[in-house]
């Protein structure tokens, strides 16, 4: 049995207090009765002896005769159940309801010696005369002033016992029969009370073990429903903040997930607490890792390990690159911060989230702004130095005409030639700095490259080189383009196709359409590319052969900007060549679908 239980406390309180009461009133009752069968014993006898007081005076006066009140005493007792005796004052027994012959002295009992005194004498003992637990009464008797005697009413207490003892068995039952009864309202009474507890505490546990959706019954007693109330609105309350929280998680996931850069965050011991998919993809692992994997036992990065016990040893922050541990060449940029704990600021610290970027195609486009500083100004020295050289040559009045002469033209081709590359730097940079902003109109598909293409024609006969044009195109084609950009560029790739194509070779430029794009053709028979050169054939300043290209008059831009304009206009360019047989250049743009009617 459980005794923690409400429902048994109420009950064992309940059915104690009907013990103690049942208890009580047994005893009550048992005093009661004793009280009452001792008085109502006491007045029998007494008004027996006094109803006999007279006839006794009589007969110890020696005024009336013995015999017949010895029968009367007889009579009385037995029809009474009662002893009754009649001393005289000497304390000889005159006359006794049940013994008949001689009898010792009375004189010495103590109700007899009571009654001489007081006048009422009273005495509870066994009888030395018939040997059973008896009670006394005696009165005194007198005549004309003097004690004459005692009369003695006695009644067994045998048959008062019996009595008791009968009651105390008719008390037993009832008490039996009302326990019987208290008990069970005790356990009806326990369970109306103790119900709509143990329903709510059922509830609660419930509650309590993450059924949240569960609404706590309200019923029972005034108290119990507003708990039942309270609880409901607790777990209300829970189950919006929880619904909050694992919204916001998701926010947090969802924002993580969507991120270029990897976020890994770990905690003072380098567990993992959260990695998104951009870092396990950074980082070349398989799948992300869950919270609480060691970091070290799936990874191999000397500088994330690095930066993460520089934070965790104490630092604010770490910042580096690293070569990515993927293998695939590209430089990370990590940055590590310390994460306070915010909460507690008992803890000292919860631990290091790091930040993962590929700044590959950063750092290589800081590289290739380093190189280029270098190369033009590497470019620039070359030409400069011949300028100052011819002119230092020039100020000397004594030189020779013929001298003067020659260096006169050096100084001229080289300045020529730094205007040729600054004219083009600055072209790149302005087709750079417009970009996609580059104003462009409906231009014909095939009409700058015939622009470009007449400039040329003279240089190509000059140069013994024939340059074929495409016939007039079946249908006209569009291009949202600049025409002078796109003149700029076919200008460049007809004159490198001159430039690098032998007395005797040809130059044929040919245009394509396809339903989305113009597709222009530069090809030509001269002394191509080496493909090993061909992947850097867009660079600035990239030329095959230096020397060659700067005795032409190349400044090794003429691609890059050809390059740079098409990218402008959504388009591609690619080349393809075989050396010693030719090269073909590919312009595609792409085309527009209608045909502006005013053009
Ligand atoms: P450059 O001013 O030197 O011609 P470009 O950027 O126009 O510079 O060309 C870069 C290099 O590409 C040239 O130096 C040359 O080596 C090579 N090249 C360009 N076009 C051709 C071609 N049609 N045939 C052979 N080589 C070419």
């Amino acid at each position: 049995m459980n005794f923690d239980s409400i429902s048994i406390r109420i009950f064992l309180a309940l059915t104690g207090l009907v013990v103690v009461l049942l208890v009580g009133a047994a005893l009550f009752g048992e005093v009661q009765v004793r009280n009452y069968q001792q008085v109502a014993l006491r007045d029998q006898l007494t008004e027996t002896a006094d109803s006999l007081l007279g006839d006794s005076t009589e007969v110890l006066a020696n005024r009336a005769p013995a015999e017949p009140f010895a029968q009367r005493l007889r009579d009385l007792g037995r029809s009474n159940g009662l002893r009754i005796t009649l001393i005289a004052v000497d304390g000889t027994v005159v006359s006794d309801s049940e013994v008949t012959g001689p009898m010792a002295n009375h004189g010495d009992r103590p109700e007899v010696l009571e009654a001489q005194q007081f006048g009422t004498g009273s005495a509870e003992r066994r009888s030395s005369t018939t040997g059973k637990e008896t009670f006394y009464i005696s009165r005194r008797v007198e005549g004309d002033g003097a004690f004459l005697g005692t009369i003695r009413v006695a009644s067994e207490i045998a048959p008062l016992r019996s009595e008791r003892s009968r009651f105390h068995t008719n008390l037993a039952l009832f008490g039996l029969f009302a326990l019987g009864i208290g008990a069970g309202a005790s356990f009806l009474i326990s369970r109306w009370i103790s119900k709509p507890l143990e329903r709510i505490e059922q509830d609660a546990s419930e509650l309590a073990a993450g059924r949240l959706d569960l609404r706590v019954r309200s019923e029972g007693p005034a108290e119990v429903r507003r708990l039942a109330n309270g609880l409901n609105s607790m777990s209300r309350e829970l189950r919006d903040r929880l619904e909050g929280m694992r919204r916001a998680r998701t926010e947090i996931e969802t924002i993580l997930a969507s991120m270029q850069e990897g976020v890994v965050a770990v905690d003072g011991r380098e567990r993992v607490v959260l990695m998104n998919e951009a870092a396990a993809r950074l980082l070349g692992l398989s799948a992300q890792l869950g919270p609480g994997a060691t970091l070290w036992e799936h990874l191999r990065f000397p500088e994330l390990e690095r930066g993460l016990r520089a934070v965790l040893g104490g630092s604010s922050a770490w910042h580096g690159d690293a070569v990515s541990p993927n293998q695939d060449g590209r430089t990370l940029g990590l940055s590590v911060a310390r994460v306070e704990n915010s909460e507690d600021a008992d803890k000292p610290m919860a631990g290091a989230v790091a930040i993962l970027s590929d700044v590959t195609a950063i750092r290589r486009l800081e590289q290739v702004r380093i190189d280029f500083v270098a190369n033009v100004s590497h470019e620039l020295r070359t030409p400069l130095a011949a300028v100052m050289g011819a002119l230092e040559t020039l100020a000397d009045p004594e030189q020779e005409a013929a001298i003067r002469a020659r260096f006169l033209d050096i100084g001229n081709r080289n300045a020529a030639r730094l205007q040729a590359i600054v004219s083009d730097l600055l072209d790149l940079s302005s087709i750079e700095a417009e970009g996609d902003r580059m104003p462009l109109e409906p231009v014909r598909a095939d009409g700058p490259l015939r622009t470009a293409a007449g400039a040329l024609a003279g240089a190509a006969e000059s140069k013994g080189v024939r340059l074929e044009l495409p016939g007039p195109l079946a249908t006209p084609a569009w291009v949202r383009g600049n025409s002078q950009r796109l003149e700029q560029v076919f200008t460049n790739l007809l004159e490198n196709a001159i430039k690098y194509t032998p007395k005797g070779g040809r130059v044929i430029a040919r245009v394509r359409l396809t339903p989305k794009e113009v597709l222009v053709d530069v090809e030509d028979s001269g002394m191509g590319i080496p493909a090993a050169s061909l992947p850097r054939i867009f660079e600035r300043f990239y030329r095959v052969d230096r020397s060659r290209s700067r005795d032409m008059g190349g400044t090794g831009l003429g691609l890059a900007i050809v390059k740079h304009v098409v990218r402008a206009h959504g388009g591609t360019v690619s080349v393809k060549s075989e050396e010693g047989q030719g090269t073909n250049f590919t312009v595609a743009l792409p085309r527009i679908p209608e045909v502006p009617k005013n053009s």
